[in-house]
């Protein structure tokens, strides 16, 4: 395969792109060579503020231009995501380490995203609400909020910014991005496909560098008024707190550690293969993963050797080769989170019933894993795991699964298979969860409402509610009687 080159990856401050030269930078690394892929600069505090400048500036102009106008741009862009996808894919592969097939599929969702937002931008209405007084007219509107701070993580990096980008833009607020250090290659498509779409200067700055500098300086900066954060629990309450003392917005999709409930009345078989390819989808690396596996007693001696088998015949390797089906983990710190997760279920009495260790030393591979366990008191129970790792346990009641289900502080996504209407129902209105999906995986689309609650964090990507993080409401009573 020939591979496309990979983009320079700059800063970007209203139109101006500033490279690696004569400033701190870092290396971008591919996960599954260890190879330096590009130099990434890091943005001064200086800079900072000329970031918020501009996009203020640009907001100015951007809330004022129509919404048909605004649309016809995140159109295009959309469109030049689909004609550039093979490019696009090979690099986020490169920087990210899915598969290509996935990656081919994340610029197609993520031109997706773009169309819908660019659609549902256009209806962004007010109303009006009859009044107690004749002449009185009470109306009701919505306003951008203003500058946005976005910042997203390395998982979906095309995908998740976009989600952020296309929103704030359709809106009519400016955007301050913030993609992960180490997936930059997205982040540089978003800004340069927007430019070429016709996007003005500033009204999409990017940022690399000190995080803790970038997010301290800018939320307390009057102009920015929303923060939209895709990430872990500890830095997203971080910046929860951080927004809450400045009195800003905030949009927050944190981690989750799914529940799956597995009933006895299935095809335990055919669940189980669904299931591995669920699990191992970008190495397990999805805050909606299935994860936490409770499969009823009936079905398990059934359940488990199918799952193992279907996880065993996963072919790991180097995303780019043809026909792999998982690919590295995204950077060394997630191996030795496994290591550690496994270790513990080791120490404290599980079952590995496959995998359990890294593949090979080049790259950052860990093998499909399966750990069986009696309860939920090993670590694996109880933190996200983030990686190819699914933690399997009996149970026998259904309020027994549903207790151990909602046991934990996480409310993003959760998982039931059975062919009972009855048990569905029951299980969807009693597991606590920002998502539930029934028999399959049908979460995380452009138009249905994607987010988490508890510590699984706050507000809605997807779907008509996203757009209440992006817009203030208005309220204006106009009596059209002269005062006399
Ligand atoms: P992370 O929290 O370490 O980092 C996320 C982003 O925040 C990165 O861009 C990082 O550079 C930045 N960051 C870190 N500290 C910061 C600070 N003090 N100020 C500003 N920015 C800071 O998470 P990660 O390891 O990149 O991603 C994995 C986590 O994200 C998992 O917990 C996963 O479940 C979660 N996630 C959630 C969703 C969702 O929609 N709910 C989607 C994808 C990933």
């Amino acid at each position: 395969m020939t591979l496309t080159a990979y983009p320079s990856i700059e800063i970007i401050i209203g139109g101006r792109r500033i490279g690696p030269q004569n400033r701190p930078s870092r290396d971008v690394i591919n996960p599954a060579t260890g190879a330096v892929l590009a130099q990434q600069p890091a943005v001064t505090a200086e800079e900072l503020i000329t970031a918020v400048e501009t996009s203020q500036a640009a907001f100015l102009q951007w809330k004022d231009r129509s919404a048909l106008d605004r649309s016809g741009i995140l159109r295009r862009m959309a469109e030049y995501l689909r004609r550039d996808e093979q490019s696009i894919a090979q690099n986020l592969t490169q920087d990210m380490g899915k598969p290509l097939a996935e990656a081919l599929a994340e610029v197609r969702s993520a031109a997706d995203y773009m169309d819908w937002h660019a659609e549902e931008g256009r209806r962004v209405y007010g109303r009006i609400i009859p009044a107690r007084l004749a002449g009185v007219q009470q109306v009701v509107t919505r306003e951008p909020v203003g500058v946005c701070l976005a910042i997203a993580p390395w998982n979906f990096p095309l995908s998740q910014s976009i989600r952020k980008v296309a929103n704030a833009l359709a809106a009519g607020c400016t955007v301050i991005l913030k993609g992960a250090s180490e997936t930059p290659s997205s982040i540089m498509v978003i800004a340069n496909l927007l430019e070429e779409a016709g996007l003005p200067a500033g009204c999409l700055n990017i940022l690399w560098g000190d995080s803790a500098m970038i997010s301290e300086t800018l939320l307390a900066h009057p102009d920015v008024k929303k923060i939209s954060f895709t990430g872990s629990v500890p830095v997203g309450k971080h910046l929860a707190a951080l927004a809450g003392r400045h009195m800003k917005r905030a949009t927050m999709e944190l981690g989750g550690h799914a529940p799956v409930l597995v009933f006895d009345d299935v095809d335990a078989e055919a669940v189980a293969r669904t299931l591995a390819l669920g699990k191992l989808r970008n190495a397990g690396q999805v805050c909606i993963s299935p994860t936490r596996f409770y499969v009823q007693d009936k079905a398990y001696d059934r359940f488990m050797p199918a799952l193992v088998d279907a996880f065993e015949k996963i072919k790991v390797g180097n995303g780019l080769d043809a026909g792999t089906q998982m690919g590295p983990l995204c950077h060394a710190g997630r191996v030795a989170a496994m290591e550690g997760l496994i270790a513990d279920a080791r120490q404290n009495g599980a079952n590995v019933a496959t995998g359990g260790q890294r593949i090979g030393n080049e790259g950052f591979f860990y093998a499909p894993t399966i750990v069986e366990t009696p309860d939920d008191r090993i670590a694996l129970m109880q933190e996200e795991p983030f990686g190819p790792i699914a933690v399997v346990s009996r149970f026998s009641t259904p309020e027994q699964a549903l207790a151990r289900a909602n046991g934990l502080p996480f409310g993003l996504a959760s998982y039931v298979f059975t062919n009972s209407l009855e048990r569905a129902d029951m299980a969807a209105a009693q597991l606590q969860a920002g998502m539930v999906s029934i028999n399959h995986f049908g979460l995380a689309l452009a138009e249905t409402p994607f987010g988490g609650i508890n510590d699984s964090g706050y507000g809605s990507e997807g779907g008509m509610e996203s757009f209440d993080g992006y817009l203030n409401t208005k309220f204006v009573s106009r009596q059209s009687r002269p005062v006399r």
